[in-house]
């Protein structure tokens, strides 16, 4: 199967039909890109009675099998990684060897993606190519415009893949942000300026299309995260995910605010906040304090911010709850406040978490149970998807990044705005979008990978 010239493609291997493990194609005219190379999570499994769970032997972490791209990859011309979330980046060092072509990002997620590459001895081998936000790049047959819009991390980017035969829009993740704290914003012109050009179809981010109303922005979470700490008498730990560094940002003047030094627990956190500094995005990270002092402070003086909002075993969190961070021991009076939400699947685990720090004494605050809100989502809501059609009023939606329920949800809302036409589809099905618009239903073999004992193998 090879796209020829007047035609212009969209194929996901993974992330259309689930939330996780991105992996999208686009063919025209001989060739293929890339957009995306992302993990997931072993779908939830059994919980035992000590808050464990277990997966039935399935490795933890798992990814798209690229198969039909690797069986063509000399066909194939680059991969384009949109933000550096897990779900987006995270498996570039087990599956590059299969694919061995150049990579473009943006300089954060380029800087996230070295971290990882250095840790599979891969870093000189992979050539990276950094683009700044507005750039293009031609990369074989395909015109790559790289468009700044906002998210839950820096640098995130929307990109703009023209070819002769036609363009398409490709979202990313992305929300409408005013004021993102960290990094670039986006201008609505970008967008409207998409559509007096032609945009044959969109390619757009579904997670929160049951969701209406408008997304809460970063900015708006300082008054409800400095309620929270000032009411709290003893250490406060914050959890929330550490590529959000514009949260890091927040937490960091609530510190200052209230008298308490911050310090980071957990390697991710670590790793992100490196990431930050290098690409310039955090300056004032130095006012951190190294983690192993927090022990020695003032209880009252603490505030640290530790991975495991997700209630994964071996973050700082799962650890504090255990007693067994080297750091400190959380106490009776002490609080945790989870300035995150719950990915569907985790339920249970954070829930177990929550038991066992309460049962420390331990004043737990959650998103949910906040007076103020302490946490925003980086996904469009139904107001945001509306705006983002209207602008770039696309001839085709292309719902992805969501199971079906999200991606019916989406479609509805996008023909709602005046796109004449929407496809909703799963991974290995065959998006046609020139020149006749249509789809062939799994035409490309399909599944997942799984990273055990150093090797990739087969999930079922
Ligand atoms: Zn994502
Ligand atoms: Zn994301």
């Amino acid at each position: 199967m090879i796209p020829e010239e007047p035609d212009l493609w969209f194929l996901p291997l993974g992330g259309t039909g689930e939330i996780g493990m991105n992996l999208n194609l686009y063919g025209h005219n001989g060739a293929w890109l890339m957009v995306d190379c992302g993990v997931t999570f072993p779908k939830p499994g059994r919980m035992a009675a000590d808050g464990t769970v277990h997966h039935r032997g399935e490795p933890p972490v798992q990814m798209a099998d690229p198969a039909f791209i690797a069986d063509r990859r000399d066909r194939l011309t680059g991969l384009v990684i949109t933000h550096a979330h897990e779900d987006h980046v995270g498996a570039v060092p087990y599956l590059w060897p299969l694919l061995q072509c150049p990579i473009y990002t943006s300089r954060f997620t380029a800087e996230i993606l070295r971290r990882k590459l250095a840790e599979f001895d891969l870093l000189h081998r992979v050539p990276i190519i950094e683009v700044e936000a507005g750039q293009s790049k031609q990369i074989g047959p395909f015109s790559v415009q790289w468009l700044a819009l906002t998210h839950s991390i820096p640098d995130p980017n929307a990109l703009m893949i023209r070819t002769p035969a036609g363009n398409i829009f490709h979202s990313g993740d992305w929300k409408l942000d005013e004021q993102p704290l960290v990094g670039h914003g986006y201008s609505v012109k970008t967008f409207t300026d998409l559509a007096q050009e032609g945009v044959n179809a969109m390619v757009c981010d579904s997670t929160n299309a049951t969701v209406s109303g408008h997304s809460v922005s970063e900015a708006a979470l300082r008054a409800g995260l400095l309620q929270a700490v000032r009411s709290a008498e003893g250490r406060v730990v914050v959890t929330c995910f550490g590529s959000n560094i514009a949260r890091l940002h927040t937490l960091a003047s609530v510190a200052r605010e209230t008298g308490r030094y911050m310090g980071l627990l957990g390697r991710s956190l670590i790793n992100m906040s490196g990431a930050a500094r290098a690409a310039g995005l955090w300056d004032s990270a130095d006012q951190l304090i190294n983690s192993s002092h927090l022990g020695y402070l003032p209880r009252a003086e603490v505030l640290a911010v530790a991975t495991g909002s997700q209630g994964e075993p071996r973050t700082a969190l799962r650890r504090l709850a255990a007693g067994s961070h080297p750091d400190f021991e959380l106490e009776a009076g002490d609080t945790v406040i989870f300035s995150a939400r719950a990915i569907p699947g985790n339920e249970e685990l954070i829930e177990a978490l929550i038991t066992r720090l309460k049962a420390l004494g331990v004043k737990v605050i959650t998103a949910e149970d906040a007076e103020l809100p302490i946490h925003a989502s980086g996904h469009p809501a139904q107001e945001e998807l509306e705006l983002m059609y209207r602008w770039v009023r696309p001839a085709i939606a292309i719902p992805v990044h969501g199971e079906a329920e999200h991606m019916e949800t989406h479609a509805d809302i996008a023909k709602a705005t005046g796109v004449p036409r929407a496809m909703v589809g799963r991974n290995g099905d065959l998006f046609m979008v020139r020149p006749v618009p249509g789809i062939r239903r799994q035409i490309a073999e399909t599944g997942r990978l799984g990273w055990q004992k150093e090797v990739l193998v087969r999930v079922e």
